[in-house]
């Protein structure tokens, strides 16, 4: 079983495309203590700076089985942990342009399930089950693809590849950039 030790939360941010840790299968979070609460906290917090409404561990570079998300973007209120999560069922398909903090100025038109339920674990550990709907089965989706090393940018359109190409590759400049490549 492996142990991640979780960063001091203020050195946390969000990673960029095309950051390795984001194509990480992430691993099962077994501890539920202090540290992983505040480690959820900071994500809540850097999620809302960036106007995201999902955000998953690798993308502030920790690659664990864990996200967040919050559809309304009303901080405390719709704020939503879930640790370990796996489907139960994905129902109905829906097409509509996705974005990803990790890959700003990115979009990608996605095929995904209007309907999921999601099994997973609260922050404390105590697991549920839950129902989302559009939206919120979209963005569940988007964040669980996250957790296995997927990006919005592996299966694009030959439209959204054309319309994504300069942004991505200024990404790939920048990531070699600050590596003093
Ligand atoms: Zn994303």
């Amino acid at each position: 079983m492996v142990h991640m030790v979780l960063p001091t939360p203020d050195n946390l941010g969000i990673v960029f495309y095309p950051e390795p840790v984001l194509r990480k299968q992430c691993v099962r979070v077994e501890a539920f203590d202090d540290a992983l609460q505040a480690f959820t906290a900071r994500m809540f917090e850097l999620m809302h700076e960036a106007d995201g409404i999902g955000l998953a561990a690798p993308q502030v570079g920790v690659p664990i089985s864990l996200f967040v998300c919050n559809i309304t973007g009303e901080p405390g209120v719709d704020d939503l942990v879930c640790v370990n999560p796996t489907f139960k069922a994905l129902e109905g398909t829906a097409d509509l342009e996705e974005g990803c903090l990790s890959l700003p100025e990115i979009g990608v038109t996605m095929r995904r399930a209007t309907r999921a339920l999601m099994a997973a674990q609260d922050v404390h550990g105590d697991p549920f089950e839950a129902t989302g709907i559009d939206l919120m089965a979209r963005v569940w989706q988007h964040e669980a693809d996250h957790l296995v090393g997927k990006l919005i940018i592996d299966k694009m359109s030959d439209k959204d590849e054309l319309a994504n190409q300069r942004a991505i590759r200024t990404l790939e400049d920048q990531y070699k950039g600050n590596r003093g490549i």
